[in-house]
């Protein structure tokens, strides 16, 4: 191969990097100047220049969508297929480390991965078997602590407690939880890593050998590894000549501080291999200069960064466009809009990205999607009405609504846990099978017949006796309030309220953002048979169904900013970036929280090449509440020349406490052709008045508050309003 091949499309300093000799090299970089590409032009190069055999490389990427993009792109270059490369992420290379060498590391030849809810499940269970209260020993504070200290290299019986008697009783959980995993041949996320190091650190035998194949080791997004993960990197390059490493890095896209990462090992990684060359990347080719001025204004604002310049050769580009909605609902409203005239334009749906900060963000961007027919799909991170916490919920009004429900009643018979053990459960569904009935049928006749035992009697009796009595307490009360008396009264809110971490919390946001959803939820006209709970929950099992776009379908990616990293998009629309969502409300209460947010909006403005629209909205109904938000301080951090703000709206500002209060300007009731308090009759609704206008064009909304129904907020286009 003509290996100038390798260099072409590659700039000086890029090629510095490519082409090094044999060393170890930090390649510290901002965001799209050509990290990604120098990883794998040096990939090629190795085994070009270099002779080193494909089986002598190792690549570390941060997510798998990334190792198997690498990987391609490698092959590309190459001409050939490289099965006997290794490129994943640090789970996946450890877990294949240790199936070759269970023995060495302690584990049954047959050993399964606990997933995050597993591992819940296994310490709730364990906490039980230990007579521990959860209320004093939160399992999820439990998953937390032992999955921390294992970041961090320690096992139980390294963990100093000092005499204190919480952390005395820590250590004793971790203690039994490490002895039923090893009993269960079962090992979970964290374990994957400290259990390959401890591996490499107890068997120098082991370590040699890799020590000896891993010739080459490289490793993307390096300012987002933790310490274990550091030390198992240490472990394999440091103390020998053979093998050299190259980390590519940014030390301002550092945006997982708050699950272990720890940026210092940029500056570790300096201070363990002193003789490592540091090579700078300047130049952005991904942006365009507005872009990139406007995030390097914005990242500028954190102090103590390791200071880098970027700068690009692309035009000026289009302004960034942003966009303050009056509520969440327009603000989709607009970004759905954006994105179908630049699709008309001729842009394909994929090249458009819509970024939010938390995933309970994407249903009313969902729900605008698909009412302009736009196919979407959303990465790491499912579907609202796929969700965990969700399906529970909605099992529950499922079961208001049709007790026989048979897949709703499995679901949260024993969720919250009601001490209904698995053997009970199975003694229903022989019985109901038996009997042809359902479990909610054969539940009742089990009890009148005595069939079970005192203690799964009770139980059962309970959950039926509340399902019966929540079905009564929700009979004539609108949906969104069956929906949160449900969750309520069932014990699920207050089940996840005392999860602790990141996930939990995010579940219970979105179960309150299904209050909301109930709220929002108007029947489509085909419906009027239904009652409102069962043509919701018909909307709720459709829309999980089949609205995603299926692998190879043209569709709008949608993504937490979390997951974009590392990617790039022609067309990014980065939405609610408000005070209180973005930066969180949260971090003003820890320090350094603020600076990882900042770093996140970095990451966040510099997926876009072509053209970046940010928005935020003024009312958010988030989590079943409205909160009243201002422009995002980052919004504010963007000087004034690289933005422009889009003004479509001629709506009256409302007053904070309520969006539905009266007007203030009549103005544009006139465009509306109604007027403020007028009577109106609607085909569905019947009659109410008119509170408020908002919009304008087709984005023009009325609200009404109707007799029957009480307030609606209706599109002028298609409400057919008729005066009386
Ligand atoms: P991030 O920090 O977001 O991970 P990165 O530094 O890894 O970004 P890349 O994704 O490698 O950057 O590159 C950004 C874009 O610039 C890609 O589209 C890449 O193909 C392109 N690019 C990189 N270097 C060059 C070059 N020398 N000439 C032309 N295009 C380039
Ligand atoms: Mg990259």
């Amino acid at each position: 191969m003509d290996v100038t091949r390798l260099l072409e499309d590659l700039n000086d300093k890029q090629r510095e990097a490519v082409a090094a000799p044999a060393t170890d090299t930090l390649v510290l970089a901002g965001a799209g100047s050509g990290k990604t590409r120098v990883l794998v032009h040096r990939i090629a190069w190795l085994m070009e220049v270099e002779s080193v055999a494909p089986y002598s490389i190792l690549a570390v990427t941060f997510t798998n969508k990334a190792a198997r993009e690498m990987r391609g792109r490698v092959e590309r270059l190459m001409g050939q297929a490289l099965n006997t490369m290794w490129i994943g992420t640090f789970h996946g290379l450890a877990h294949r480390l240790l199936r070759s060498h269970h023995e060495e590391a302690g584990l049954p030849e047959n050993f399964q991965i606990l997933d995050s809810d597993d591992q819940y499940r296994l310490i709730k269970r364990l906490l039980k078997s230990m007579n521990l209260d959860e209320k004093h020993w939160p399992p999820k504070q439990i998953q937390w602590y032992i999955n921390g200290n294992k970041d961090e290299g320690l096992r139980a019986k390294n963990i100093e407690t000092h005499g204190d008697h919480t952390q005395q009783k820590m250590k004793e959980i971790y203690i039994a939880y490490e002895q039923t995993c090893q009993r269960s041949g079962l090992i979970d996320f964290a374990e994957l890593l400290l259990r390959a190091h401890e591996l490499w650190a107890n068997n120098p035998q082991v370590l040699q050998h890799y020590q000896k194949r891993f010739r080459a080791v490289l490793v993307d997004e390096f300012q987002d590894t933790n310490n274990i993960q550091y030390a198992w990197l240490k472990l394999l390059t440091s103390n020998t000549d053979n093998n050299n490493m190259m980390i590519v890095g940014d030390d301002d896209q550092s945006i997982y501080g708050w699950r272990g990462a720890n940026v210092q090992n940029i500056s570790h990684f300096l201070r363990d291999f002193p003789r490592a060359n540091t090579v700078k990347l300047e130049q952005n080719y991904r942006s365009t200069s507005n872009i990139l001025n406007a995030a390097n204004a914005v990242i500028g604002h954190n102090p103590g960064r390791l200071g880098k310049e970027l700068w690009t050769e692309g035009g000026e580009g289009e302004k960034i466009s942003l966009y303050a909605g009056f509520n969440d609902l327009d603000e989709a409203r607009f970004i759905v809009s954006q994105i179908k005239s630049q699709h008309e334009q001729g842009s394909a749906l994929a090249d458009c990205a819509i970024l939010y900060r938390n995933n309970a963000q994407s249903r009313v961007l969902e729900e605008a999607l698909l009412h302009e027919g736009l196919a979407y799909r959303i990465y790491g991170g499912l579907r609202f009405f796929e969700r965990q916490e969700i399906k529970d919920a909605l099992a529950y009004l499922r079961l208001i609504n049709q007790p026989i429900d048979d897949a709703a009643f499995e679901r949260v018979v024993n969720t919250p846990t009601r001490g209904l053990g698995d053997k009970t459960l199975s003694n229903i569904r022989v019985f109901a099978r038996e009997n042809d009935i359902s479990m909610w049928q054969a539940s009742s006749k089990m009890l009148a017949q005595n069939m079970l035992s005192g203690r799964a009697a009770n139980s059962l009796k309970g959950f039926v006796e509340m399902i019966l009595q929540m079905t009564q307490d929700v009979k004539d009360l609108p949906l969104e309030k069956k929906a949160d008396h449900a969750m309520k009264h069932s014990g699920l809110f207050a089940m996840y309220q005392a999860e602790k971490g990141e996930k939990a919390k995010a579940r219970v946001e979105n179960l309150e953002e299904l209050v909301t959803a109930c709220k929002q939820f108007e029947a489509p006209e085909d419906a009027e048979e239904m009652s409102p709970l069962s043509a919701f929950l018909a909307h709720a099992s459709l829309e999980a169904g089949d609205a995603q776009a299926d692998a190879n379908q043209d569709a709008v990616q949608m993504m937490t900013i979390h997951t974009a990293k590392g990617l790039e998009f022609p067309f990014v629309v980065l939405a609610g970036v408000e005070e209180g969502m973005f930066p969180s409300q949260m971090s003003n209460d820890e320090p350094g929280k603020l600076e990882e947010e900042r770093r996140l909006c970095y990451v966040g403005m510099t997926r876009a090449m072509q053209r970046l629209v940010i928005t935020y909205a003024e009312t958010r109904r988030l989590y079943g509440q409205d909160k009243y938000h201002t422009a995002s301080r980052f919004i504010r951090e963007i000087p004034g020349d690289y933005i422009e703000e889009v003004r479509l709206r001629t709506q009256i500002k409302q007053p904070i406490h309520n969006r539905f209060s009266s007007a203030t300007s009549h103005a544009t009731f006139e465009e509306s052709g109604f007027k403020l308090g007028e009577r109106v009759e609607h085909k569905k609704f019947g009659e109410g008045t008119v509170l408020n206008y908002e919009g304008s064009g087709e984005h023009a909304r009325v609200h009404v508050n109707f007799d029957s129904v009480g307030t609606k907020i209706l599109m002028l286009a298609y409400a057919k309003l008729v005066k009386i």
